[in-house]
């Protein structure tokens, strides 16, 4: 049995996602302590225990102790099944954060599988689907198998109600190099306003537009339907040959329109000027499937201390660990002992 200290490192819930998913994909239980330990309200919240059952689910799992507020579980593995399935996150918590529960598993498993998921779609602190469809999945596509994502309704906190569907067909992952963006071709800010003042989004559009010195019809706004609001997005994409960045800044009771967006673009400009391949959030992400893989290689921007938590645990269950290496560029490259 493994036990892990969820209060050690970032001590988030990535680090239960993250252990699901190898628990599942090793066959090796777990039993996890001091669950969320550095939050302010530790313990699993809704979205969490939906992410354990739905492991559960699918892997024929037994998990002692799971509950909203539940600072210890013991997780026990079946045999993985793919198929069809469907999780409703309650409340409006993030289908892309279930989804990085799920993927692994089904991604290495025998079978396609067909993925429905209910909740939220554009929450802050969680990958938005549009990196999910253009940022991660590309890089997990060039490593063997095929894994769409469709984006059927938007879901934004607190409301939720978003539903995407994911079509995986499995196969044994394999190492690849991902060291150089190639050239920038497109880049485009686009601000998304469901059920609040378009005002909203063409002030963001401004702001962004005084931070980068981008093509006028690079800015974009687009309305959604009214009823899958209340919510904003500013959504920066830069498209390069090899990988494209999406940086996402979330519109806030109580943040101005102009300050989401200029923090946005000043972390699209940070990323712009860096030599990476991976930002921050596509470097934490990417270590589970290289790591699976056995090995590759990919640059980044400075390690987050997500991903050094995230490398702990793939270390605990699969004995490889990943190093991040100084270049003279100033870029990181991950590669795997
Ligand atoms: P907690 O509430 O305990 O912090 P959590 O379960 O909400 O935990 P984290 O442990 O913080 O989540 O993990 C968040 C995950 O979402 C990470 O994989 C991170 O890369 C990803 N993520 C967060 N914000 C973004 C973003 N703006 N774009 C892409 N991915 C993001």
């Amino acid at each position: 049995m493994i036990i892990i200290d969820g209060s050690e490192g970032e001590g988030g819930g990535q680090v239960v996602r993250n252990a699901c998913a190898l628990s599942l994909i090793t066959g090796q239980p777990f039993r996890i302590i001091n669950a969320r330990g550095k939050r302010e309200k530790p313990g699993l919240m809704r979205q969490h225990v939906t992410a354990v059952e739905a492991a559960c689910a699918l892997g024929n799992a037994t998990c002692e102790g799971l509950a909203v507020g539940a600072s210890e579980i013991a997780f026990t593995p079946g045999k993985v099944v793919p198929g069809e399935y469907r999780f409703a996150v309650g409340t409006a918590g993030s289908t892309g954060l279930v989804l990085q529960t799920l993927l692994m598993p089904l991604v290495l498993a025998d079978l396609p599988s067909r993925l429905v998921l209910e909740g939220g779609t554009h929450n802050m602190l969680a990958p938005p689907f549009e990196f999910i469809a253009k940022t991660f999945l590309p890089i997990l596509n060039r490593m063997g198998p095929k894994v769409e994502a469709r984006l059927v309704r938007h879901g934004f906190y607190p409301r939720g109600g978003g539903r995407i569907e994911v079509d995986i067909t499995p196969a044994p992952l394999i190492p690849i190099e991902c060291v150089e963006r190639g050239t920038l071709r497109e880049c485009s800010v686009t601000a998304f306003v469901a059920g609040l003042p378009f005002d909203i989004a063409d002030r963001e559009i401004l702001a962004a537009r005084k931070a980068l010195d981008w093509p006028e019809e690079s800015f974009v706004v687009r309305q959604l339907p009214e009823d899958q609001g209340p919510g904003n997005i500013v959504l920066i994409e830069a498209v390069f040959d090899d990988v494209t960045e999406i940086v996402s800044g979330f519109g806030q009771l109580g943040v101005p329109a102009e300050a989401v967006a200029r923090k946005a673009a000043g972390r699209m400009a940070g990323y712009l000027e860096s030599a990476a391949f991976a930002g921050p959030y596509l470097q934490d992400q990417l270590l589970l499937p290289f790591a699976l893989a056995g090995g590759g290689a990919f640059t980044t921007v400075k390690p987050s201390q997500h991903s050094l938590t995230a490398r702990d645990v793939i270390e605990r269950f699969i004995g490889r660990r990943a190093v991040f290496m100084d270049q003279p560029d100033g870029a990181h490259r991950v590669e795997w002992r």
